[in-house]
């Protein structure tokens, strides 16, 4: 076996235009190392920076939910990340410095030198060695970067549910708080909503909820049933806050997970669903300031803990591996549309609902 010289790459030049070209493999020293992408997912950052929703302005290799084998690897990154050559890895999106006063509180989205700018799948190709995405054969691993071991028995185009599946555990458990007995409402029923009920129901809650919106949601809905959903509605026939307080009598959700994309109505029947004292989290944008039917004295009443949640963290995705792995939810079992760097223009559009039912997850295997 020759060692490959050369990585093929998907290079998002502008809007709609993801072109295939070859990028030099760099030489990897003390402190860095190279990933053979054997996966990435993809999810609503994707086609919106396919589309355009999302532009950067320069030209880069999409892809931040990477799950590969380290092909090479310095003594020092090695004993970093506690991981060898030959090892599947899965990889955090964002950078960590670890000498920073965010990094050194645990808190390393909020990095100095990294912050949020410098994301996986979101990095110049004209910044050496063009390598930060998994839309490829390869991905540069920088000095700087976070690895997590994948079990063994996980094979990379499931393991890379680390990412939806940590941003559940995150936000339906870590966030608010979620405790045994809890009530809760998780609003929105793609694999993040799946997720997130699953988490939930691992931390012990006693009732989970999850919601959908029409027609196209139903096939996901039947599979929220399976990840820990008690009891599944569909907003648009039927009010959420009437069906939760007859199956539960309880005043309300003592947590609400939104994890809805542009969807403003969410917002607001979170805040009706929310018993008093009870916490909020809103994880998705509505991508507008514009909020019909929006109350803040709701807020006040009701004395809600409203809480933001952005990304995930190393703590969650590990979480997730190990739940994964633990193979005790069908994430195997979902619906998951996986393609070659050739049939990535046609996923993502699949994924931006212009083709087609969308996938509930779409994986790229380069
Ligand atoms: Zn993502
Ligand atoms: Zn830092």
């Amino acid at each position: 076996m020759t060692a490959d010289v050369m990585a093929e790459a998907l290079v998002l030049e502008a809007p709609r235009t993801l072109v295939h070209r070859e990028l030099a493999l760099p030489e990897t020293g003390h402190d860095d190392g190279l990933l053979r992408v054997e996966a990435c997912g993809l999810c609503g950052t994707d086609h919106e920076l396919f589309t355009g929703a999302l532009a950067p302005g320069f030209s880069f290799v999409p892809g931040h939910e990477a799950v590969g084998i380290i092909e090479a690897i310095g003594d020092g990154a090695a004993e970093r990340w506690g991981v060898r050559q030959g090892d599947r890895v899965a990889v955090e999106v964002f950078l960590s410095c670890r000498a920073c006063p965010a990094c050194r509180r645990g808190e390393y989205r909020r990095c100095e030198r990294h912050g949020l700018a410098d994301m996986y799948g979101m990095i110049s190709v004209e910044k050496s060695p063009g390598l930060w995405g998994g839309y490829a054969t390869y991905q540069y691993l920088h000095a700087d970067s976070m690895v997590l071991p994948v079990p063994a028995n996980l094979p990379p185009e499931l393991a890379v549910a680390f990412n939806p599946l940590g941003a559940g555990i995150r936000w339906g458990v870590t966030v608010p708080g979620t405790q045994a007995g809890d009530v809760v409402a998780v609003l929105g029923c793609g694999i993040r909503g799946l997720s997130a009920a699953a988490a939930a129901k691992e931390a012990g809650a006693s009732f989970v909820m999850v919601t959908g919106a029409g027609e196209h949601d139903h096939p996901r809905l039947e599979q929220a049933r399976r990840f820990g959903a008690d009891v599944v509605v569909d907003v648009l026939a039927e009010d959420p806050v009437a069906r939760l307080r007859t199956e539960t009598s309880a005043a309300g959700a003592d947590v609400v997970v939104d994890v809805t994309a542009k969807a403003p109505a969410a917002f607001v029947q979170g805040l009706a669903l929310v018993r008093p004292g009870g916490t909020m989290v809103v994880a998705g944008t509505r991508g507008s300031g514009d909020i019909p039917g929006f109350n803040p004295d709701l807020i006040v009443y009701k004395e809600v803990r409203l809480q933001g949640a952005l990304g995930v963290d190393v703590v969650a995705y590990q979480a997730a591996l190990d739940l994964l792995a633990s193979g005790k939810y069908p994430f195997a079992d979902l619906p998951r549309q996986i393609v070659g760097l050739d049939d990535a223009v046609e996923l993502l559009e699949t994924m931006a609902g212009e083709r087609g039912v969308p996938p509930v997850h779409g994986v790229l295997v380069p």
